[in-house]
């Protein structure tokens, strides 16, 4: 097994530290565990995939980082500072100047009767202690995103992956150094995805903006510069093998495997040398 040390960006540069976390959320009497030790390290400027599948904790991860929640036990530090140890007010501004959000639906990212140029105008025009020379430029944002041509729109005006890079540029309006995003590409098309991903290349080139993504898409997980997996609360090393049979005898394919085959009922079809799995759906057989 490969030390962790050989991948983990070294002490002096990094942004985001987790180190034996655990978060417990409590139902009735039983406590469920979304994150049972994690240790993880982020460089300033990375372009982190977190992968893995449902309920593994990788939306719990998102959240800690940006504040929404706190450990349960074991420490989140940003830039050294340690989140458990802030007050309210402080998480809250910490959330408002450090961090941009990108979520899943557009509902949640764009306000739908402004303009897209509103909308990235809209986080300096409601902080009271916003400060002009922290603020970004919002056309030349929407033109690095590939928007210049639709600032007067508003988001029902647009499709589902100009949407998304105009809340990438919502995220970035108040000069955060990390935007977090959970399956910012699960409700579009391949083609579509491509432009949202060439987006948070294209801020993260421009500005070292830091961006934690969580996706279930094999290709949005390749269009980043490391992927971690999550799986039942826990961080597997990148490199680290999963064992391909069980002691059940069941199989355990790869986390990318099972993104690619997506949900639904699956075929195999067993060779001398090679078992092929396919979607039922494509089959053709009921
Ligand atoms: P993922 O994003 O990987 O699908 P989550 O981080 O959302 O997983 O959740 C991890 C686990 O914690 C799951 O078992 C989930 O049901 C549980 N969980 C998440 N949020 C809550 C909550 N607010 N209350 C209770 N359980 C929760
Ligand atoms: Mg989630």
């Amino acid at each position: 097994m490969v030390s962790p040390e050989l991948f983990a960006p070294s002490d002096r540069e990094i942004l985001i530290r987790f180190r034996h976390v655990y978060k417990v959320y409590r139902i009735a009497e039983t406590g469920v565990v979304a994150l049972g030790g994690v240790d993880l390290d982020i460089a300033p400027g990375e372009f982190l995939a977190v992968v893995g599948p449902s309920g593994a904790g990788k939306s719990t991860i998102l959240n800690l980082i940006g504040g929404l929640d706190r450990a349960s036990a074991g420490s989140v530090e940003v830039d050294g500072h340690d989140l458990g140890l802030l007050g309210v007010d402080a998480l809250t501004r910490y959330r408002a100047h450090r961090i941009g959000f990108v979520w899943q639906g557009t509902a949640r990212n764009l306000v739908p009767y402004l303009t897209v140029r509103e909308n990235v105008s809209l986080p300096a025009a409601i902080d009271r202690h916003d400060d002009p020379g922290r603020r970004r430029d919002a056309d030349e944002l929407l033109r690095l995103v590939g928007l210049g041509e639709r600032l007067r729109h508003t988001p029902g005006m647009l499709s589902g992956g100009e949407q998304q890079r105009a809340a990438i540029a919502v995220a970035l309006a108040n000069t955060p150094s990390i935007v977090l995003a959970d399956e910012p590409t699960a409700e579009l098309d391949s083609e579509s995805a491509a432009t949202v991903l060439d987006a948070f290349r294209a801020v993260n080139r421009e500005f070292g903006v830091t961006i934690v993504m969580v996706t279930h898409d094999l290709a949005a997980a390749r269009a980043a510069d490391r992927r971690i997996r999550v799986r039942d609360g826990r961080v597997l090393h990148e490199g680290a093998s999963v064992e391909p049979m069980g002691d059940d005898g069941r199989v355990r394919l790869p986390d990318e495997a099972v993104a690619a085959l997506g949900d639904g009922e699956l075929e195999a079809e067993v060779t001398a040398d090679e078992v092929r799995l396919r979607r039922r759906s494509e089959t053709g057989h009921a």
